[in-house]
């Protein structure tokens, strides 16, 4: 709108239609989240959980109807004469994602329906055989064709690529600024798909890159909240592996939720001179990850060079020490829950809340052994001392969260496109 313009009656005018135009979209958005969380709904039921009134929700579906967003289906009314019932349902067709999730061993590349129904997967090594960025990239973006021209959809079906990695995204755009991947070699997913056979993204340019711990966060909170039938004020979620990542969802006043994911794994723990994979020393990550926990276990001095990579075989031998006695296996462990329970009593301290704390990933095995170091190291800051220990969850699925969250972002935002 200009408002440089002075405001005559014509732009009163104006300025009151956007008004009804914003409430309109609200609650077409509201009709469209509904139907994408809890599935075919009749009109009384949409009514229910959007709050709005049956008249609304009339409109709303017509309208969306017209758009080819939603259908609606006549099912037989069971047990009762008469008219069938109507379920209100999203359009399979009316838009698609993919959905990407680099991991330190693969590449996941998921497609995903306007229901937010998974309907294709490629997964690959991660390397593609591949060692640098480029030639990284380069096996991603033949990866993503591939997925499309299988899928046999139109050109413009796929409206949103969303993708996931460990390490540090940048804010605004696609590129991941570090990972413990391919270190400090940024990697620019927007200009690496640039022109891409298929218009649809590369038109609008709906290419997301995500930390995986944000939508991990995302996606958990909206299952907790649906379970608990409650919202929640605010939630944690801590991965374990070769890295650490942390994601926070925090509700404001409003209601409105906000993720992120702080650098968590590379926030500095002690200066204790071990030596992280980011290069610094003294991270969470190189007490608390599978690399440290595997040096504190063999005694080698802190700042040896990290292992690239730890295999779970090997972890899980370590653990198995560490189950019959053997006292250094048991320390490491031990040590790498201490960091992780000071490290987020920090982090409940500048949260100013006690929230719960969910932990996933490969890590979560070894919990009968990182749990005693977490909770003393919980126990030893004043916020835990006077608000309580924050209620511990163990989530061994991360994989279907990371889908979820890619998926529900991605299908909010082309909502709001959509339906507007
Ligand atoms: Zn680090």
């Amino acid at each position: 709108m200009d408002t440089q313009k002075p405001a005559t009656r014509p732009m009163l005018k104006s300025s009151q239609k956007t008004s009804n135009e914003n409430v309109r979209q609200q609650n077409s958005g509201l009709v469209l989240e509904a139907l994408r969380r809890d599935g075919a709904l009749a009109h009384t039921d949409l009514s229910a959980s959007t709050g709005l009134s049956s008249a609304t929700v009339s409109a709303i579906t017509a309208e969306l109807e017209k758009l080819g967003l939603i259908e609606r289906r006549e099912v037989a009314n069971v047990g009762h004469r008469g008219r069938p019932r109507v379920l209100f349902n999203r359009r399979r067709d009316a838009a698609h994602v993919i959905a990407v999730r680099i991991s330190s061993h693969a590449v996941q590349y998921s497609l995903a329906d306007y229901r937010g129904t998974l309907i294709d997967r490629i997964e690959e090594p991660r390397d593609h055989g591949a060692t640098t960025a480029s030639a990284f990239l380069a096996g991603f973006r033949d990866a993503i064709e591939r997925l499309i021209r299988r899928s046999r959809l139109p050109d413009d079906a796929v409206m949103t690529i969303s993708i996931s990695s460990k390490g540090i995204a940048d804010r605004d755009g696609a590129k991941l600024l570090w990972s413990p991947i391919f270190g400090y070699e940024s990697l620019d997913f927007e200009s690496a798909l640039s022109g891409l056979s298929h218009p649809g993204v590369s038109d609008r340019g709906n290419i997301r890159l995500f930390n995986e711990s944000l939508l991990v966060t995302h996606a958990l909170l909206l299952r907790l909240e649906k379970s608990r039938q409650t919202p929640l004020p605010a939630l944690a979620t801590l991965s374990l592996g070769h890295s650490i990542g942390l994601g926070v969802a925090l509700r404001d006043r409003s209601g409105l939720v906000r993720v992120v994911a702080p650098n968590f794994g590379h926030m500095l723990h002690a200066a204790d001179g071990k030596l992280c994979r980011c290069g610094a020393y003294g991270c969470v990550e190189a007490s608390a990850g599978f690399y440290g926990i595997l040096r504190a276990a063999f005694e080698v001095p802190p700042d040896t060079i990290p292992a690239k990579f730890v295999p779970l075989g090997e972890m899980e031998k370590i653990a198995s020490r560490a189950r019959q006695g053997h006292r250094v296996s048991e320390y490491a462990f031990r040590q790498a829950g201490l960091a992780l329970g000071q490290s987020l009593s920090r982090m409940l301290s500048l949260a100013e809340e006690t929230m719960p704390i969910a932990i996933t990933g490969p890590g979560t095995r070894f919990m009968d052994l990182l749990m005693r170091g977490l909770t003393e190291g919980l126990g030893q800051s004043q916020h835990v001392r006077v608000h309580g220990a924050p209620e511990i969850l163990i989530i061994t699925e991360e994989e279907t969260l990371v889908f979820e969250g890619h998926v529900d972002r991605a299908l909010t935002e082309i909502d709001q496109d959509l339906g507007g």
